[in-house]
């Protein structure tokens, strides 16, 4: 059996680690931690005891390689899908986008002309915009490539109202930057993508488990096939013998291999590589330029029900979503707000936290105000993702280094390699999907959703 390292038992980890061992390969899975899952994971909060996640983890139908991963391990009953988004509108009720019975693009017409949190004029806008992205096609997105999507916004004659209500909140919870930031093809991506390409597409996928929770059948598979998980073991270096690597140098020895995948995030890899295979490989160049984008997460329990949705997304406000993560046996609630691009938020204390989510909670659910959270716990994740700026997408290496040159046994993976997707737990399986393929030369192992008809007949694809 060919014995591949894996550093790293995140989720392209774990995703290259199982397709190996459905390959008949021998991976062995090097993890810091003690638990899989890497930045989509939970931990034990030391204040409760309560097992909580690090972050609400948003999938959608247009996943199909991380469903995939999911169906493999066994947890696919454990998503539960939600076909409606809820937008705050208050002193209204929520505004509900669903997809009705016409077909994709057109699927979300009705329930969009019935919002009442954005004006005719900016539904028009935005439905012109929509157009031209239909029109642009997959390839036509390519042509902003260097350029911010607000750009395009402004090119397309969007107000003010339109952009902070309707298109900011999706952007930045997709790709964790302001559309005055990101790179345009990335938010393009999304909205073709993830909602003009297929009625189900934007469906809200949400795991019923702690994420935790999910992988705890990987290690068994990866066992049973042959393969090993060890957990709490650092790789020190990428052991490299001038021409191909060798194996993987831990804490606890050598382990040697015939291939390893370096399944870890840019920054940590570049500590992993000697300057000597720094300089073998271009794939490790500039990569320590890649920059990133923070996450607050904020655990909030209150003593009675004061969301009825399942989520809620906040136009305009500093807080972009609300999840409703139940209610107990007690009738508290809890409740988890999430800022994505949050840079403003990190040198905040708990406290001044807690006012400002607080606010637009108050904001957003009537039912809340002048009440106090019971528990409340925040945390900051620094380095959340990539920032998906301008200039990043050249950076993205393959999983094999191109022809001019590069260590050819040495398979990157892990959600900033190229996969076209944003900083996702789906960029992350198409990611260890790849490394698979780059070892097994199997066609390819990833999946693409299909557009349908009357979309692909109005440009996309
Ligand atoms: C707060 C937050 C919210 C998010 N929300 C969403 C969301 O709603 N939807 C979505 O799709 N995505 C979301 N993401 C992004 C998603 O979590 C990531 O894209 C995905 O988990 C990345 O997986 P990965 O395997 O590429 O990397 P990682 O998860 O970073 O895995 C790398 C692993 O390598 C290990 N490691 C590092 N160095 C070493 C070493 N020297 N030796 C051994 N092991 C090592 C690490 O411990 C880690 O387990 C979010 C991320 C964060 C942080």
């Amino acid at each position: 059996m060919k014995t591949v390292a894996i550093v790293g038992g995140g989720i392209a980890g774990i995703a290259a680690a199982i397709r190996l061992s459905q390959a008949g390969m021998k991976p062995i899975v090097l993890e810091t931690r003690r638990k899989l899952g890497g930045r989509a994971t939970s931990f034990v909060d030391p204040r409760t005891g309560k097992l909580l996640d690090n972050c609400q983890h948003v999938a959608m139908g247009c996943c199909v390689n991380l469903l995939d991963f999911y169906q493999r391990l066994g947890v696919l009953d454990r998503m539960q899908w939600h076909k409606e988004t809820y937008w705050a509108n208050p002193p209204h009720a929520p505004d509900v986008m669903r997809a009705g019975w016409l077909p994709a693009p057109a699927q979300f017409t009705g329930s969009f002309l019935r919002m009442r949190m954005i004006s005719l004029k900016d539904k028009v806008a935005i439905a012109f915009a929509m157009f031209k992205l239909l029109r642009m096609g997959y390839a036509g997105r390519e042509h902003w490539r260097g350029r911010v999507f607000l750009d395009f916004l402004r090119d397309t004659g969007q107000t003010e109202r339109a952009i902070e209500r309707f298109w900011e909140p999706v952007v930045v919870s997709a790709c964790n930057l302001p559309s005055s930031r990101v790179d345009a093809p990335f938010a393009m991506k999304v909205f073709q993508e993830g909602f003009l390409s297929h009625r189900f597409a934007s469906a809200m996928v949400l795991s019923t488990v702690a994420l935790l929770d999910l992988y705890d059948p990987a290690e068994a598979m990866i066992r049973q096939a042959g393969g090993e998980v060890r957990l709490g073991v650092s790789v020190q270096a990428i052991a490299f013998d001038g021409a191909r690597v060798t194996g993987v140098v831990t804490d606890e020895g050598l382990v040697q291999a015939s291939a390893v995948i370096a399944a870890v995030p840019f920054d940590r890899l570049v500590k992993l590589c000697s300057p000597t295979l720094q300089a073998a490989d271009e794939r490790l160049r500039g990569i320590d330029g890649i920059a990133t984008s923070p996450i607050l997460g904020v655990h909030l329990v209150y003593e009675k029900i004061i969301l009825d949705q399942p989520h809620l997304v906040l136009p305009a406000r500093a807080t972009q979503w609300l999840f409703n993560k139940g209610v107990d046996e007690a009738g508290r609630q809890h409740i988890h707000a999430v800022i994505s691009a949050a840079d403003q938020w990190m040198d905040l204390d708990e406290n001044e936290i807690t006012r400002r989510v607080r606010a637009d909670i108050e904001w957003a659910c009537p039912r809340a105000q002048g009440l106090a959270p019971i528990e409340v716990r925040s945390v900051k994740e620094k380095r959340a993702t990539f920032a998906a700026v301008p200039g990043f997408e050249a950076l993205r290496p393959g999983p094999r280094p191109r022809a001019s040159g590069g260590v050819d046994n040495l398979i990157l993976a892990g959600d900033w390699c190229d996969t076209g997707w944003p900083a996702t737990m789906e960029g992350a399986v198409r990611s260890g999907y790849s490394a698979a393929d780059a070892l097994t030369h199997l066609d390819s192992l990833q999946t693409e959703l299909p557009v349908a008809l009357l979309a692909r007949v109005a440009g996309l694809g």
